[in-house]
């Protein structure tokens, strides 16, 4: 039986969002029941007090059920009418980069900017800085070494799944993330090519599920002419951050049975 339904809690009524009962750290009934003898005369109420202060703890701790892994092609982010600049260190591989790691919940939803006590601190990821330059590059402009997209990503999306990954736990999964799955050798493996050439939205999505063995979500993006093209790929990845999984639920939006695959 449900633990909620058992202990008649009006979950509506306390402003909580579903969540996995499965995960939760309560007493047993035994030892609540134990408790209960000792401890109260309103045995009912303290039961219900008790499991409500469980929900209130786990739903601040981890107020979503999944990640989504997003790269971004750099050709599609630096050719729209915005442009874009390099970092300090030139320019980036032709490649995807990282542009987030963000817990999303199955309704659709997400938690954002979820801790301001915790601000981004480069100095906890100082050993990651290299492969943070190479596989995770800002091309935003003014042009900026990465911190500022970083700490950006830390702030908005990081803080909300800190329970499970410290700030250093983030970066260094989203990094092992993208090592697990070479994308631009997915799709080149499948003949599509960043050449400018149209591909079909199909064929993209089937290399990168041959590749990864998991369907991605592709968006699109539009160049300075206009152009549908691929611009990201989010695939899901469990609540630990230890692997990839079937997305729960997609993101919003279309990209057309054709897109451009534009070169960088
Ligand atoms: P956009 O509105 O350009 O699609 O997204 C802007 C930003 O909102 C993203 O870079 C990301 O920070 C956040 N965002 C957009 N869609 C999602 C989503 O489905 N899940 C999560 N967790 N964040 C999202
Ligand atoms: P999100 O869309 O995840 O909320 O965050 C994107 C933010 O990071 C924007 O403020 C954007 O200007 C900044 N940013 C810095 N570098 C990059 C980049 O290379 N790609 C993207 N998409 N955003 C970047």
């Amino acid at each position: 039986m449900d633990i909620l339904h058992f202990y008649s809690i009006p979950l509506h009524t306390h402003n909580i969002s579903p969540i996995n009962t499965h995960t939760l750290n309560t007493p047993s009934s035994h030892t609540l029941n134990t408790n209960m003898k000792t401890q109260s005369n309103n045995p009912l109420l303290l039961i219900k007090l008790l499991t409500l202060h469980s929900l209130l703890v786990l739903s601040a701790s981890q107020d979503f059920d999944f990640f989504y892994f997003v790269q971004q092609w750099p050709g599609s982010f630096c050719d729209t009418r915005h442009g874009c600049c390099y970092p300090g260190t030139g320019k980036p591989a032709s490649d995807f980069g990282i542009h987030g790691l963000w817990p999303n919940r199955k309704d659709g939803s997400y938690p954002s900017n979820c801790d301001s006590s915790n601000p981004f601190d480069a100095s906890k990821i100082s050993d990651l800085m290299s492969q943070m330059k190479s596989d995770w590059p800002t091309l935003s402009c003014p042009s900026s070494e990465g911190l500022t997209f970083w700490g950006h990503e830390w702030d908005k999306h990081g803080t909300c799944s800190e329970s499970v990954l410290d700030q250093h736990g983030y970066f260094s999964t989203a990094l092992n993330l993208k090592t697990q799955i070479n994308l631009l050798q997915a799709l080149e493996s499948a003949g599509i090519h960043p050449n400018g050439s149209e591909y079909s939205l199909t064929s993209i999505r089937d290399a990168v599920k041959e590749a990864s063995g998991y369907t991605p979500w592709i968006e699109c993006n539009t160049d300075s002419s206009g152009n549908s093209q691929l611009y990201q790929i989010y695939l899901c990845v469990d609540s630990s951050g230890s692997g990839f999984v079937e997305c729960p639920v997609f993101p919003t939006g279309s990209c057309g049975s054709s897109i451009e695959f534009p070169s960088f």
